[in-house]
C-alpha cells in the first residue's frame, strides 16, 4: 500500500515545498487555535508567580487530576487496593503513597488508563520510545493545547516568537532517498525551512551553512546529534556563518558534552535546552539565566533520590481529561540542583538531566553504570554508543571528529574502565554514523539483554530503596 509519506518522497522539489506549507496551514489552524492562546496567556501570566500561590494552585491541579484518575478502571482499582478514595489522596504525604506507573502497566492496557471514552477531538500520540516500548497516550484538546503553551512560554523568554523564521534540523527524512540539492524544504506558513540531517556530511556542509547564510535564519532549532554533526563536518571544513543567530534551541534527545563542544565551537552560542516528553508528565525549561527550572504549573514532577546524586523524573500530567497518568516512571534521570536562580522563577532548579535510565549499563555484579561521562569531548570524539550484549560485553561504536589522535582509543579505554572496571570484554568498533531510532533519535546505550523493559527492573529497585520526594516549594 502506499501512503501519503510515500508519494511526497516522490515528487519534485518544488511540489514538495508545496504539500510542506499546505501541511503547514493545516497544523497552525489545529495547533494555535483559540484555545492555545488561552492556556498561553494564563501559562505568561504565572511565570514569575511566587512559590506559595503556585503551592495552591498545584494543589488544585493535583486535586483534578486524583478526581479524573477515579475514573478510569486501572486507578479506580489502585485506589480500591489502598482503601482510599481520590479526596484522602490530595495531600502530599498520601500522594506519594500511590505506586508509581510504568509504560509496562501503561502498554499493556492502554484503554484502562482512559478517565473517558474516546471522543472527537482526541489526539492518539505515540512515545518515541525504542522498539516495544512505545505507547499510544490520548489527548483531549486541552491537554494539547497546555503542552504547547508551555513550550511557547519557554521559548517567548528567548526572544522567538511565532512569526520567527526557524531552521529545524530533525532526525526525520525531508527528502527523497535519491535527491540532491537542495538539501531542505520549506513551510511557509510555519515559518521553518526543514533540513535533512541524513545528507549533512563534510561533503555537502558548505551547502546548509551557504543556506543559513543567505537565508540568515535567526533561530536554529533541532535534535542535538543532528546540529552536533553539522557542527562537526563544519569545524572539519572550516566553514561558518556569517551572521549571528537570535538563539539556537535544543530538544527530543539528551545534549552530550562532546556534542556541546562541538555546538559551540561551529555557532559560537550556547545552546538553549528544553526537557519535555510526549507523555506530558513533566516539562523543564531553561531561563534567560541558563538554568534548567521545572515547570511547576504544568506537571506534578517528582525527583526521586536514587543515589549517587541522581534522581529519576517521576510525573504526573495536568490537564489532560482522556489518558490519565499518576506518578508516572519516565526512567529519565536528572540531577537536582542546590541552589536557587536569581532570575526569580519559583520552579525548581535542576542542574542538569543527565540521560536516561535506559542508557545504564550493567555491571558483571549487577549494579547499573552511567558510563556516558566516559566519553569526554577531550577524546576528539564526535559520537559514542554503547551496545550492552546479551552476554554483558560491551560494544562501543564511535566517530571521531577533529582532535582525534593515534593516542585517543587508548585514553577513551582507559576513560570508560573507571566506570565498568576491567572485567567486562569491550570492542570499538569505528563507525560513520552510530545507531539511530526509527525516529531519528540517537540512545547512548543499546541493550541486548533480557529482551525487554530493563528500565522497569531499575525504576522497580528504586522503589525498594524507598520514596523521597525532593525538596517541595
Ligand atoms: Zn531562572
Amino acid at each position: 500500500m502506499i501512503n501519503r509519506e510515500d508519494v511526497y518522497f516522490r515528487l519534485p522539489a518544488m511540489a514538495q515545498n508545496m504539500l510542506m506549507s499546505v501541511a503547514g496551514v493545516g497544523v497552525n489552524r489545529k495547533r494555535y487555535g483559540a484555545l492555545f492562546h488561552r492556556r498561553l496567556a494564563e501559562y505568561e501570566d504565572r511565570d514569575m508567580w511566587d512559590p506559595e500561590r503556585i503551592s495552591i494552585f498545584r494543589k488544585t491541579r493535583r486535586a483534578a487530576v486524583l478526581e479524573y484518575a477515579s475514573r478510569t478502571p486501572y486507578y479506580k482499582s489502585v485506589f480500591e487496593r489502598m482503601g482510599a478514595t481520590w479526596r484522602d489522596l490530595v495531600d502530599d504525604s498520601a500522594f506519594i503513597e500511590i505506586p508509581l506507573t510504568h509504560k509496562s502497566d501503561v502498554r499493556d492496557r492502554p484503554n484502562d488508563f482512559l478517565a473517558r471514552p474516546r471522543a472527537k477531538g482526541d489526539s492518539i500520540v505515540r512515545t518515541s520510545g525504542t522498539t516495544g516500548t512505545s505507547l499510544a497516550i490520548c489527548k483531549d484538546v486541552n491537554a494539547i493545547a497546555e503542552m504547547w503553551a508551555v513550550w511557547w512560554r519557554y521559548r517567548h523568554r528567548h526572544g522567538i516568537t511565532r512569526g520567527t523564521w526557524c531552521a529545524f534540523f530533525s532526525g526525520k527524512r525531508v527528502i527523497g532517498a535519491s535527491q540532491g540539492v537542495p538539501y531542505w524544504r520549506t513551510n511557509y506558513p510555519g515559518r521553518e525551512v526543514r533540513f535533512s540531517g541524513h545528507h549533512i556530511s563534510p561533503a555537502t556542509v558548505k551547502c546548509y551553512v551557504d543556506k543559513l547564510n543567505r537565508s540568515r535564519l535567526p533561530w536554529i532549532h533541532g535534535f542535538p546529534s543532528v546540529i552536533a554533526n553539522l557542527a562537526r563536518c563544519m569545524l572539519e571544513r572550516g566553514v561558518g556563518l556569517d551572521y549571528q543567530p537570535l538563539v539556537l534551541t535544543l530538544g527530543g534527545e539528551n545534549l552530550t558534552p562532546w556534542q556541546l563542544k562541538s555546538i559551540q565551537g561551529a555557532f559560537g552560542v550556547t545552546p538553549v535546552q528544553h526537557y519535555g516528553l510526549a507523555e506530558q508528565v513533566a516539562n523543564i525549561s531553561e531561563c534567560v539565566e541558563g538554568r534548567l527550572h521545572v515547570d511547576e504549573d504544568f506537571a506534578e514532577v517528582e525527583l526521586i533520590n536514587q543515589g549517587g546524586g541522581l534522581s529519576q523524573i517521576v510525573g504526573t500530567p495536568y490537564g489532560n481529561g482522556a489518558t490519565v497518568l499518576l506518578r508516572y516512571a519516565t526512567g529519565d534521570l536528572a540531577v537536582a540542583a542546590k541552589d536557587h536562580c536569581t532570575c526569580g522563577r519559583a520552579g525548581r532548579v535542576v542542574a542538569s538531566i543527565d540521560g536516561r535510565e535506559a542508557d545504564l549499563i550493567v555491571l558483571p555484579d549487577g549494579r547499573f553504570t552511567a558510563p556516558g561521562a566516559a566519553f569526554s569531548p577531550a577524546l576528539g570524539l564526535a559520537e559514542a554508543q554503547v551496545i550492552q550484549h546479551e552476554n554483558g560485553s560491551l560494544t562501543v561504536r564511535y566517530v571521531p571528529s577533529v582532535g582525534w589522535s593515534a593516542s585517543s582509543l587508548e585514553a577513551m579505554d582507559h576513560s570508560l574502565r573507571k566506570y565498568v572496571g576491567q572485567a567486562l570484554e569491550v570492542n570499538y568498533v569505528r563507525v560513520d554514523e552510530v545507531q539511530r531510532t526509527p525516529t531519528g533519535k540517537v540512545r547512548f546505550a543499546i541493550s541486548e539483554m533480557r529482551g525487554n523493559d530493563r528500565t522497569n527492573q531499575v525504576s522497580l529497585s528504586l522503589e525498594e530503596r524507598g520514596r523521597v520526594v525532593s525538596s517541595q516549594l
